[in-house]
This record gives structure tokens, sequence and C-alpha cells, in this order.
């Protein structure tokens, strides 16, 4: 079981280098994992002047996991497009065809307050988003801004070929297994042909997936309902711009950047496991960072890539556990809790998954 780490920018090596200290100690339930770390991002850019080196790249393939922090800064804003952090972020994607995004937007019942909305909508709460990644208008050709008619127009492609479509369907059904096994599709086929075929391959593909309950929604009725009443749904899959949007509009309803974690899967099952949020250049260095969406993302690596559920299960339990022991990073702190750092708080998961054993 082979992992690539990759700490990244930022906050990035404090929260990883927590998340790592936890994966050891798993080493006592047999989970050896062999970690090598290597750089992505602005740091790269810093020792290599590529923000995914080759080296890097040779680390990424070969292993059977990647652990990421987060890339990017401010210090990196005005370089070259190419050399920006966010293209090794795209590059390691597109390179290991990392297409399934799956981000969970969970509401821990201790954190209600940090919600925007009122506890009893958000009390429970546990949703998973199935984002495309490597498709869609992000990626579609043709693209750019050009002259027509003596004005620029700018143009970008909506596409989506069948066998993509199946392909993310199929992770959606069987994540939907793995949970209450129901599927809502998004797509908006009353106005896109794309999403026409959409939502035709997702019907196709329920086939497949008899157990599972497939629904589908306008994207836009989506959005509304996320905030309306988002515990109606279980697993959601759609395409990558709605995804982009869905996914950030979900992980806000618990109110807890810092607590989210993601997993971004390719065709066998290898997977990049990353918090969602960035690198906070604002925080970076002064050991106040909340380390749990890492340490959830790697929970996430054991279950989606090492197939170890009782593990996975430990870590998210040691995570509930420091929560209702009223720890607090000063991100989700309230009066009244026990405001701990970055490692303090990963002390007190390694303690809590310890005490579990
Ligand atoms: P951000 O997520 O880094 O920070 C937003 C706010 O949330 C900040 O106030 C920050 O302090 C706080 N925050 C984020 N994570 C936290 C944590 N673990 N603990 C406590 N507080 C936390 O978003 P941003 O400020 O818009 O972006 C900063 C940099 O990160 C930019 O360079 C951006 O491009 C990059 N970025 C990278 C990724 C990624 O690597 N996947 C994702 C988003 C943004």
């Amino acid at each position: 079981m082979k992992v690539c780490v990759l700490p990244g920018d930022g906050i990035g090596p404090e929260i990883v280098g927590e998340a790592v200290r936890v994966l050891e100690a798993l080493r006592g339930d047999g989970i050896r994992l062999e970690m090598e770390t290597a750089l992505l991002g602005g740091c790269a850019v810093d020792a290599a002047g590529d923000p995914y080196p080759e080296e890097t790249r040779r680390l990424a393939r070969a292993a059977d996991a990647v652990l990421l922090g987060a890339v990017g800064g401010p210090r990196y804003d005005t370089l070259p497009r190419e050399q920006r952090p966010e293209r090794g972020l795209l590059g390691i994607r597109k390179d290991l065809g990392l297409f399934a995004n799956l981000r969970p937007a969970v509401l821990y019942p201790e954190l209600a307050n940090a919600s925007s909305l009122k506890p009893e909508v958000v009390v429970g709460l546990d949703i998973l988003i199935v984002r495309e990644l490597t498709g869609d208008i992000y990626f579609g050709e043709p693209r750019g801004i050009e002259t027509r008619g003596g004005e620029r127009v700018g143009i970008n492609t909506m596409i989506y070929s069948e066998s993509e479509i199946r392909r993310i369907a199929r992770v959606s059904f069987e994540a939907a297994r793995k949970r209450s096994r129901r599927l809502c599709s998004v797509d908006k086929m009353n106005v896109l042909e794309c999403t026409q075929l959409w939502r035709d391959v997702v019907t196709d593909e329920a086939k497949n997936h008899p157990d599972v309950e497939l629904s589908h929604m306008l994207v836009d009725n989506a959005a509304m309902q996320l905030v309306r009443n988002p515990k109606q749904f279980d697993v959601m899959v759609t395409g990558n711009m709605f995804g982009d949007i869905l996914s950030d509009e979900a992980s806000m309803l618990t109110g807890s950047i810092g607590m989210l974690p993601s997993a971004s899967l390719d065709e066998k099952g290898k997977g990049l496991y990353e918090p969602i949020h960035g690198s906070a250049p604002d925080i970076a260095g002064q050991g106040v960072a909340n380390p749990l969406a890492t340490i959830l993302s790697t929970a996430m690596m054991l279950r989606y890539t090492f197939g170890q559920e009782a593990a996975a299960a430990r870590v998210e339990g040691a995570v509930k556990q420091v929560l209702r022991q009223g720890l607090r990073t000063a991100d989700i702190f309230e009066a009244g809790m026990k405001k701990v750092g970055t490692r303090e708080m990963g002390d007190a998961v390694i303690a809590a998954l310890r005490a579990a054993n």
C-alpha cells in the first residue's frame, strides 16, 4: 500500500503532518502504508520551476493513493499561468485520470451552530456529492476568445461522451450502494442537449443497479433544494461545472470548511485525497489550522482505495470523539469549548484511536 504524500503550500505541511501521524498510528492494526513525500504546487515551483515536477509525477503514478494538503498562495498569483500552483493540481488530476470527485458534506451534531441554516434543517446532514472531474465545459473544445462581427466573443463547449457519463454514473451507483441506496442525478436537460444525453445514459445505467433508487433533478431546483431541505438527498451525481457549484454550496451548509474531506478516483480505485479547503495563507505557519478535514481524507483513502472499511470508520469515530470531548481549533471554536492548535488536535485524534482499540 503505497501513498504519495504531497504537503503542498501554506497550511498544507501542518495539516498533512497530522494526517500522516494518524496513518502511522494505525500500524498496530496491520495497516502498513509506505509513504513517500514529494512536491506539488508553489513549493515545487520554488524548488524545480514546475508546479508538477517529473519526480512527483513518477511517485504519484507509482503510488496506490495520493494524500494532498493544499496548493497556492498570493506569492504565486502573478506567475505566468503555466507556473501557477493550480496548474499542478489540474495536472496531477488529469495525469492520473481522476475523473470522479467524491465530496461528502457531513454536519457533526456538535457543530450544528456553525451552519448558516437553522439547526433543524441541517442536524444529521450527510450527503455525498459525486462530481465528474475531467470533462464538461471546463475541458471542451473549441474554447477561447475571438472576434466575430467586429466584437469579441467568448466560447466554451459543453461536451460529454456516453462513456464518460456511464463511468461516473457507475461510481455513483456503487457509492449509493454503500450508503442508503438513493441517487439523485442533476442535469439541465430542459435546455442543454449535452445533459439530455447525461440523463439518458444515467437512466440506462440504472438497469444495472436495480437496488438503487434513482431520481433526477434540474440543477436550478437542486441548488434551491440544497438550502431548503438538504436532508432529502443521499448521493448526488452531476457534471463538472454543476458539481463545482453544488459541492461548494453543500459544503457551506456545514459551515466548517476545515472539516470536509474529498476523494478523486480513477477507474481502478486509485485516488487523490485532500481537504476541500485551500492553503489558508492567512494562518499558515501558526499551528492553528484545523487538521480534521485532512485526517478525514485519510479515512476516505482507507475506504475507497484500500478497502479498509473498519480502519476508515475508526478514524471517523476518533474525530467524532474529539469533537464530543469539546476540542476545537479556532475555525470551529465556540464559547465553553477547549481551543486547541493543529498538533494538539492531531494528538487528541491519535489518543482517541488508541483508546478505541
Ligand atoms: P482557503 O480555503 O485557503 O481559505 C478560506 C478561509 O478558510 C481562510 O480564512 C482560511 O484561514 C480558512 N481555512 C481554510 N482551511 C482551514 C483550516 N484547515 N483550518 C482553519 N481555517 C481554515 O481559500 P482561499 O483563501 O480562497 O485560498 C487560499 C489559497 O488556496 C489560494 O492560493 C487558492 O488558489 C488556494 N486553493 C487551493 C485549493 C487546493 O489546493 N485544492 C483549493 C482552494 C483554494
